[in-house]
């Protein structure tokens, strides 16, 4: 039976030989998506997206060791992240919205979903007060799905200098979420713009951006073969989402 757990989410408990199936499975597709291509398995890192997921799956999986997670939602995190142990580093994923910006500074070292500059500044105003340094990537919205957030292909070229200004942001790279399709070669040419438009933010900053974050369960294999550093998987590691209760 499923419970109810500390975020108001029902908790499904997963055997951990399990997760650690599901993680040598992962592990062994982003081995072989690179073999293909040849690149290094060690230039992709893979995030573990725990949203929905209990602190335990976490700590599970921080055993077997893999110790990147992201969240989607602040107010989960902030309710999970002190569960969790203490070596798992954090991202926010996806969109920010301006009233959680102040938790979001202090429980996570990287925001991959900055997709405005007034969601910038806001990041830079409490990073500042509490004399912290944030990693940043900018969402880009490739296909123009009017369903989704992230900055239009050529407004984030433009935007590049004034992100670079703000002095508690360290700008890494860029990051999208591909339309969904249930044949992944679809996403192909929405990763291989993303990878050619941190080309040209490169161009216009003077300096590598060396993060490419794209990439999920069902479309990771394209995503590395277009030029992905970072992944992020949750239905492929942790099993299927529990729904939040409504
Ligand atoms: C949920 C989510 C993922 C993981 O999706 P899966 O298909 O379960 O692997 C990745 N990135 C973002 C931004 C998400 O919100």
């Amino acid at each position: 039976m499923p419970a109810v757990d500390g975020f108001g989410l029902f908790r499904f408990s997963f055997p951990m030989s399990d997760l650690a199936t599901r993680l040598e499975h992962v592990q062994s597709r982003i081995r072989k998506a690179c073999g293909r291509c040849g690149r290094d398995p060690a230039s992709v890192r893979l995030m573990g997206v725990s949203k929905n997921h209990p602190a335990s799956a976490v700590s599970d999986l921080v055993s077997l060791g893999l110790t990147l997670f992201g969240e989607n939602r602040v107010q989960e995190a902030k309710a999970k992240i002190p569960q969790c142990p203490s070596r798992a580093r954090w991202h926010f994923i996806g969109h920010l919205q301006s009233n959680k910006v102040r938790d979001a500074v202090a429980l996570f070292e990287m925001i991959q979903g900055v997709d405005s500059l007034a969601i910038a500044g806001e990041i830079q105003r409490h990073a500042e007060k509490q004399s912290r340094r944030l990693g940043i990537l900018l969402e880009v919205n490739v296909a123009g799905e009017s369903s989704k957030f992230g900055w239009n292909p050529d407004a984030v070229v433009e935007a590049i200098p004034a992100l670079n200004a703000f002095d508690r942001l360290e700008l890494h790279g860029l990051m999208t979420i591909a339309p969904y399709s249930p044949d992944p070669a679809r996403a192909r040419p929405c990763f291989r713009r993303l990878r050619e438009l941190r080309d040209r933010c490169e161009q216009r900053l003077g300096a590598p951006l060396p993060t490419l974050s794209m990439g999920m369960s069902g479309d990771l294999e394209v995503a590395i073969e277009e030029g992905s550093t970072l992944v992020r998987v949750g239905t492929d590691l942790f099993g299927p989402r529990p729904r939040p209760e409504e």
